[in-house]
């Protein structure tokens, strides 16, 4: 019985908010599958060949050029096809494998953006990974093991990370000290309070891709983006909208001077090739 309470606990925290879940046999099957697929992942991580990343490009709202890549985990799960990040990175942080695997992910992003010479990558980084001890250390390390300058790594944090500042203030800064960006992650969906905002330390916001879809052609939903993009202004803070889908979206955003702008209207996600050639290529500028 306990085991079952244990269960609907860590459900209901998974679940976040301050929601409580009763028991239901189903949950038994899901924590089942996730112990399963946390033996699969520890074996990805060991072989090596079953991860890899995915390349987002983001785009310069001003001139349509592309500043920078965001990496994106991907899993080639031998018998699971597409298993998405949303899925597997719950499963890498409730076991703790995600420490080793986020140092790959950065360590593979920081080597290719060295190879490729873009303006910056950005690496997503998990709660769990920030709160590591060390971690400044070990990005620093890596940093220096790839030879990328600081300033071309750009961390997505999500506010909840940065909301405890006697725990996250001492990492934050040295991560910053050293030169490398911090930007917070779907922006709009935590605990952000306008003076909060004001008191962190970040280079830049990610507005949420769920403020976006309402900036299409609706006056609330636009007045909230705007308002966002002018508070981050007002910070001397970028601004990054994601999720652009469309082209209503993009003329909004583009008319009220957000940075960057990125999401399938531009490009989805890309393997490392496809990337690659359009940064060859002239596909770095958006046509008109
Ligand atoms: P995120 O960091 O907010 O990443 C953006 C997600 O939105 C990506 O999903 C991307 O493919 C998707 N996206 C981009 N443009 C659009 C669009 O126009 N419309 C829509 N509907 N979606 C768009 P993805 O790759 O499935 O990743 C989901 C989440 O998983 C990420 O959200 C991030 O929280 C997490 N994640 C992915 N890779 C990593 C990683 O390497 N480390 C960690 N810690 N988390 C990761
Ligand atoms: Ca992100
Ligand atoms: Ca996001």
């Amino acid at each position: 019985l306990l085991r079952r309470a244990d269960i609907a606990l860590y459900r209901a925290k998974a679940e976040g908010k301050n929601g409580y879940q009763l028991f239901t046999p189903d949950m038994d099957e899901v924590v089942q599958s996730r112990r399963l697929l946390e033996v699969d992942l520890a074996q990805a991580l060991a072989k090596g060949d079953q991860l890899h990343l995915a390349y987002q490009p983001l785009y310069s709202g001003i001139n349509g050029e592309i500043t920078g890549v965001e990496a994106l985990a991907r899993w080639e799960h031998p018998t699971k096809r597409n298993l998405p990040p949303s899925l597997f990175i719950p499963v890498a942080e409730a076991s703790g494998l995600i420490v080793p695997m986020g140092e790959w992910i950065l360590r593979t992003a920081c080597r290719q953006a060295v190879e490729w010479n873009i303006g910056y990558v950005a690496v997503n980084v998990s709660p769990i990974q920030f709160r590591q001890p060390g971690f400044a250390t070990s990005v620093k390390r890596i940093l220096s093991d790839t030879g990328l300058h600081p300033s071309r790594l750009e961390l997505e944090i999500t506010e909840g990370v940065l909301v405890d500042k006697e725990k996250s203030g001492a990492v934050l800064a040295s991560l910053r000290d050293a030169g490398i960006k911090i930007a917070i992650d779907d922006f709009g969906t935590g605990y952000s309070s306008l003076s909060y905002l004001r008191q962190l330390d970040v280079d830049k916001i990610k507005i949420d891709q769920s403020f976006i879809r309402q900036a299409d052609n609706d006056e609330g939903g636009r007045s909230i983006v705007l308002a966002m993009v002018q508070l981050a202004g007002a910070l001397r803070m970028q601004v990054t909208a994601e999720g652009v889908e469309t082209h209503d979206q993009r003329a909004y955003l583009s008319s009220i001077g957000c940075d960057q702008l990125q999401g399938y209207l531009l490009s989805r996600p890309l393997t490392p090739n496809a990337m690659e050639e359009k940064l060859n290529g002239t596909m770095g500028v958006l046509a008109a």
